[in-house]
């Protein structure tokens, strides 16, 4: 099968930058989302991404803005996936707002295509139930931000074909981008990891053993990362990291992922990361 036209659903911090790198690599891509505001948040995003790109001299200013032309966008789903050949999906991180989409899906496009989910802890069989071809509905987990971000972990359920991965394996190292084959459970790897650095970090705050700024220095000097858990959890978003958190609880009932305190309150007052400008951290 030959991928030429691709759909991403949500056009937020992940999908606007599948979007693009699916556009960089010469896709067409159709972005779609449930307002045109919200649309064109994402290609702001994607602009300034590329804006980046083209001031370090790594691709041209009509690199870039054929890269833009490349993707067309839509606020109707069912109109808008007719005609392509791979949907990724990248909404919100809760079953109740991607069940829907899946069963949209099903019913909008040929029975070709393959369904990938973006999602960073929900199970991708769940998703699969919602559709009518489960052997064609794969994990495809991008890391943020994802033009930068080199590998994708991409979830194999129990009846994902191995058409299925076949294909989309080619599609991501088409973009560029390391693939590691993982097993369908609750957060995969990276997530696993990465929401009890955020959880813990939080709860080391709430503690008071030390400041955030020094705890995120600690870390970055100590273990050599690019950043500490407060820079990641804004990065991430601190919603996006507590839905992840509940979602690995309540399928687990391991205690290290209840979301702490903190970071609940966080999410109550919109202080949710760079996106809102609050977080850990003040974001112009
Ligand atoms: P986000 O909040 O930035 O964007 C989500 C977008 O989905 C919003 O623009 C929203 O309007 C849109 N949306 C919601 N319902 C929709 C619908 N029915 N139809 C079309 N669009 C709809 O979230 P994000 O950080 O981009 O996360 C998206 C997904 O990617 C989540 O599953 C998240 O867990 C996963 N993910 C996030 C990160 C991260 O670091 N933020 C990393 C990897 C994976």
């Amino acid at each position: 099968m030959t991928i030429k036209k691709v759909a991403v659903i949500g056009s937020g911090i992940m999908g606007s930058g599948i979007a693009q790198v699916a556009a960089q690599a010469g896709y067409d891509v159709v972005m779609i989302d449930l307002k045109q505001e919200f649309i064109d948040r994402g290609i702001n995003i994607i602009k300034e991404s590329l804006g980046k790109f083209t001031k370090k001299k790594k691709i041209t200013q009509d690199d870039a803005d054929e890269i833009v032309a490349r993707i067309h966008t839509s606020t109707n789903m069912k109109d808008a996936v007719g005609d392509v050949d791979y949907v990724i999906e990248a909404v919100f991180e809760r079953a109740n707002v991607k069940l829907p989409i899946f069963e949209q899906l099903e019913e909008a496009c040929p029975e070709r295509v393959i369904f990938a989910s973006n999602t960073s802890g929900i199970p991708v069989s769940l998703l699969s139930s919602a559709t009518k071809r489960p052997d064609k509905v794969i994990g495809l987990h991008f890391i943020n931000p994802v033009p930068v971000m080199r590998s994708i972990e991409t979830i194999k359920t129990l009846v994902t074909s191995e058409e299925t991965l076949k294909i989309t394996l080619d599609f991501a190292a088409s973009l560029g981008k390391k693939t590691v084959v993982v097993k369908d459970s609750p957060g995969f790897v990276v997530n696993r990891i990465s929401a009890i650095v955020i959880n813990e970090g939080a709860k080391l705050l709430e503690e008071g053993l030390a400041t955030l700024e020094d705890i995120d220095e600690l870390m970055r000097l100590s273990l050599n990362w690019p950043m500490g858990p407060f820079q990641l959890a804004d990065l991430v978003g601190i919603d996006v990291s507590v839905d992840l958190l509940e979602q690995i609880y309540q399928q687990t009932g391991w205690e290290r992922y209840k979301p702490t305190p903190l970071l609940k309150r966080m999410r109550e007052v919109g202080h949710i990361g760079r996106k809102s400008g609050k977080g850990f951290y003040e974001w112009a």
